[in-house]
């Protein structure tokens, strides 16, 4: 069901801090930034190999991204599986017992459908199943 990784979630207090780091530094290709206003962060994307990094900044304190720093600090806020239906998935993922924190999917970054498990669920980790096609 779950075809690759689609990306990993980074939480950082600033963007124009830390891109230079991923872009300049690793060397990884800088492709955007965008901001989902839904969420209420500013994303910047960088490829790596078919996988994306994607750092996340909050656009104001409400945003989950803005508690998460708040809480645990910088660093990894997510990991993201990239699946063919995210309905489906979810549905699937409800009937083995998991806490769900979406139970429809809804729009994520660059207009996939997305979904989030709860961390409680999954040994810590908060887990992004998503939608994508090419
Ligand atoms: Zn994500």
């Amino acid at each position: 069901m779950v075809k690759k990784i689609s990306h990993i979630g980074i939480a950082v207090e600033s963007l124009e801090e830390q891109i230079p780091y991923y872009r300049d530094v690793l060397g990884l290709k800088f492709v955007a930034t965008e901001t989902v206003e839904d969420q209420m962060v500013r994303v910047a994307f960088f490829d790596v190999g078919d996988t994306r990094i994607e750092l996340l900044e909050a656009t104001d304190e409400n945003s989950p991204i803005a508690k998460f720093i708040a809480r645990k600090g910088q660093g990894v806020h997510h990991m993201a599986y990239q699946v063919d239906d995210c309905k489906m998935a979810i549905n699937q993922m409800d009937g083995k017992g998991m806490r769900l924190i979406d139970t429809e999917p809804r729009m994520g970054a660059g207009g996939h459908k997305i979904a989030f498990l709860h961390p409680k669920s999954t040994f810590g980790i908060l887990t992004e199943l998503t939608e994508e096609h090419e």
